[in-house]
């Protein structure tokens, strides 16, 4: 079954043993053997740089930041307001453009709450697309049932595309957003976003980009795009969990009303009144996450000493083998086919359930993912209730296909 001479092997230029020796936990023994980390798209593993930061942080610079004199406060404020600068220059944006979040998923919601809610009308519409991820689509939902607009999703081709001339029929004059994914975590489809975005704002409809899986595989260039709204997560991205970013153009920002309100995010307080900060820190109530800012730099600072092209190269090349690996496997079918799309391999067997593969994966150290990844109505468009998700990130390897080909014929055994 197994025949590694059938690939190419890896390019010279991306030393891979020394890419993995950059993160600890893949050394760390599951079930007695060698850990096969195939869950990227829920969350990457970090490597040392980052876990360094974090720990750096809090040994050496934590305090709270932007409202004391001392030495510590003025040393995480700088810390912090550098991972701005870091996160923005990686998006191509500025540093007023970038408000941070906990996730992708609390970015949406206050691109949801604060910008799109207002302007809000009953019949209006919200355009997405039938591969979102439910934060794509929930906070939408939330927002149109209190003004009495609705949800509108565009569909997707049996190849896991957009069918993006269904998608154009559905803009019109009620369209008060369009939101749309990036690369989808399901079915790996990168989605014409420069496209998509150029014919919504020719009808002068706003979008929001959801790059939760897309930061840490393809270049982006908010300015480029020409996008309002990109939300992100560090924790796709190498970085740490709970912490995001929203890039929304500044016109925006200044537009749109606090949503959180708190410390930090305001200039006066006062009974009769309070006046808000400056943008981005009009959208940031509270004590932040210092040490996740700092931890999130880290991480795309490790993403660009590889390069983004090395990265997105050599997970291209490994997705070609798993998808020729996968077509061995007898009653084994890849969902999600779109040409050109990002290193995610989702499947289901006709002999086992998604979640009896997973735990049997499991036991041989492989980490995958099962069930319906947070995007039930692409779920229902397939009408399947699960899939099998391999997601590559850049340490994966050929041995972590080989080992998940042993496996899944293992299940073939053992189910079929
Ligand atoms: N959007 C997509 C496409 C995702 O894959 C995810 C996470 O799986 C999210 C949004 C939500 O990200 P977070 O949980 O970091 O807010």
């Amino acid at each position: 079954m197994n025949q590694p001479q059938r690939f190419a092997p890896a390019k010279v230029d991306f030393d891979l043993t020394a890419i993995r020796a950059d993160f600890p936990i893949l050394r760390e023994p599951v079930r007695g053997g060698r850990l096969v980390y195939l869950d990227n798209a829920a969350t990457t593993q970090k490597p040392e740089t980052v876990l360094h930061a974090l720990d750096g942080y809090y040994r050496h610079q934590n305090a709270n930041v932007h409202r004391a004199v001392h030495d510590l406060a003025e040393r995480a404020t700088t810390a912090y307001e550098s991972a701005r600068d870091r996160i923005a220059a990686f998006l191509k944006a500025t540093r007023e453009e970038i408000v941070f979040t906990r996730g992708t998923t609390e970015a949406i919601n206050l691109v949801a709450y604060s910008f799109l809610q207002p302007r809000l009308q009953p019949g209006d519409e919200i355009l997405l697309t039938g591969m979102e991820h439910h934060s794509n689509i929930v906070p939408w939902q939330l927002v149109a049932a209190r003004s009495g607009a609705r949800v509108v999703p565009a569909p997707i081709t049996d190849r896991g595309e957009l069918d993006v001339d269904a998608w154009r029929a559905l803009l019109s004059a009620r369209t008060k957003l369009v939101a749309v994914v990036h690369v989808s975590n399901t079915l790996g489809t990168i989605n014409p976003i420069a496209e998509l975005i150029r014919e919504a704002h020719a009808r002068g409809i706003p979008v929001l980009v959801d790059g939760a899986q897309a930061i840490a595989h393809v270049p982006v260039d908010v300015k480029a795009l020409d996008v309002d709204f990109y939300a992100c997560s560090a924790h796709k991205a190498y970085g740490p969990t709970g912490f995001g970013a929203l890039y929304a153009k500044r016109a925006h920002l200044e537009a749109m009303q606090p949503w959180h309100g708190g410390g930090d995010m305001i200039r006066t307080v006062a009974f009769e009144g309070s006046t808000w900060n400056d943008v981005p820190y009009k959208f940031e109530a509270g004590t932040p996450d210092m040490s996740g800012a700092i931890g999130f730099a880290a991480a795309l600072d490790y993403i660009d000493s590889i390069g983004l092209d090395a990265i997105a190269a050599h997970e291209h090349r490994l997705l070609e083998e798993g998808t020729q690996r996968l077509s061995t496997i007898e009653g084994l079918r890849i969902v999600g086919t779109a040409p050109g799309k990002g290193a995610i391999l989702s499947f289901v067997m006709d002999c086992a359930h998604p979640q009896d593969i997973g735990t049997i994966l499991d036991q041989d150290g492989v980490a995958v993912r099962t069930g319906h990844h947070c995007t039930m109505p692409l779920m229902q468009r397939f009408g399947i209730p699960a899939t099998v998700r391999a997601s590559l990130a850049v340490y994966n390897g050929s041995d972590d296909l080989e080992q998940l080909e042993r496996s899944l014929a293992k299940v073939r055994r053992l189910f079929a």
